[in-house]
């Protein structure tokens, strides 16, 4: 087993007396600038003006602009869309940085594509909780946390090693285990389940077993509840307890048929296919694609998104969902 860090692994306090910049004030950024002020750590905001910079005032932080934030801060933590950070790191962030200071991701896409090219007298690490920004929030105002992973992709100043645990340690992590890894290790693999298992896997699985029983003749509500709104109660027992757990609670029958069906819809030429999907992330062809369209306005994305947005399975959900007003809310 790898080695997991702990808070009493974090013996340098490295974090004391800097001032920490959080770029961006959205799902990741309001947990990492709300944790480390709780921990006593001296943190301002830098954003544009918008929802999130008012969000950030509200929740009784100093607002500044990108730029202004990272002239005052140490260190600077960019939790902006991915897409965005080489444009803004280039225009804001890179001419206010001073040798010796400190710059941090929580996904590693623009230093591993190289979209980002830091200079090489400041430190470059990344701490990537493994859950939403509301969830590492909620387990930390709950005195527990999300662990996460901790990467130094350079080492200027021979403390960004410590600055990141600092930093894994400020969120809440280290109360539960923090795990190393590389830039390259982590946002490939990150982009890898995304795409194949966790958002591309599954949404993609759940419309085609839909649309088998649909084009059958059956009602597209039961198909509803069949194969997308069982799902959540599946994916609970399997991260309880793994797949063993799932497998104990359900019935002989589905176990039966898990085994029996299964590898005939996951054959060895969708894991090939997943094997295509991990070279093009590999290769950078998916950054490229995804950063070109970006570059372009995404019209690929938006109309893919709106295509999606169309699936009848979209439609029956919805209608279904008010007769569940259970399923939104919070656990
Ligand atoms: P969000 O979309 O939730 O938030 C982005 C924030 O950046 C918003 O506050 C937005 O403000 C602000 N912003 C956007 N554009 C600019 C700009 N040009 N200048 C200044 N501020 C800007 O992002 P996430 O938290 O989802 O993602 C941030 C990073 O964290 C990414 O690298 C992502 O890969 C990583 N990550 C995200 C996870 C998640 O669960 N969401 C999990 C692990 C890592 P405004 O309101 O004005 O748009
Ligand atoms: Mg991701
Ligand atoms: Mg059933």
């Amino acid at each position: 087993m790898t080695k997991v860090y702990y808070d009493q692994d974090v013996t340098v306090k490295a974090l004391e007396g800097k001032k920490i910049a959080v770029i961006g004030y959205g799902s990741q950024g309001h947990a990492h600038s709300q944790n480390l002020r709780d921990n006593g750590n001296d943190v301002v905001i830098g954003i544009r003006a918008g929802k999130s910079a008012d969000k950030a005032k509200e929740d009784g932080f100093e607002v500044f602009s990108v730029a202004e934030a990272t002239k005052q801060a140490d260190v600077v933590m960019i939790l902006i869309p991915d897409e965005q950070q080489a444009e803004v790191y280039a225009a804001e962030i890179a001419p206010n940085l001073e040798a010796g200071n400190a710059i941090a991701f929580g996904h590693g896409f623009n230093i591993h594509f190289g979209t980002i090219t830091p200079a090489a007298d400041i430190d470059v690490f990344m701490v990537a909780p493994k859950g939403p920004g509301h969830m590492v929030r909620r387990q930390f105002a709950k005195g527990s946390a999300v662990p996460a992973l901790f990467a130094v992709f350079q080492n200027a100043t021979g403390n960004a090693r410590d600055i990141a645990l600092a930093w894994a340690q400020g969120v809440g992590a280290t109360r539960v285990g923090v795990l190393e890894t590389t830039f390259k290790e982590e946002t490939e693999t990150d982009l890898f389940g995304e795409q194949a298992v966790l958002c591309g896997g599954t949404t993609h699985l759940v419309q085609a077993g839909f649309e088998t029983l649909v084009e059958a003749g059956y009602q597209p509500e039961i198909a509803y509840f069949e194969v997308l709104h069982e799902l959540k109660l599946i994916v609970d027992l399997m991260y309880e307890g793994g797949m063993e757990k799932m497998r104990h609670s359900i019935s002989n029958t589905a176990e039966y048929g898990d085994y029996v069906s299964g590898p005939r819809v996951i054959t060895s030429d969708v894991k090939d296919r997943m094997k295509d999907v991990l070279t093009d992330i590999q290769t950078g062809a998916f950054a490229k694609r995804f950063t070109d369209d970006y570059k372009a306005g995404f019209p690929d994305f938006h109309a893919m998104r709106a295509k999606q947005q169309g699936h009848q399975i979209e439609a029956v959900g919805a209608e279904l969902r008010k007769m569940m007003p259970f399923v939104n809310e919070q656990q």
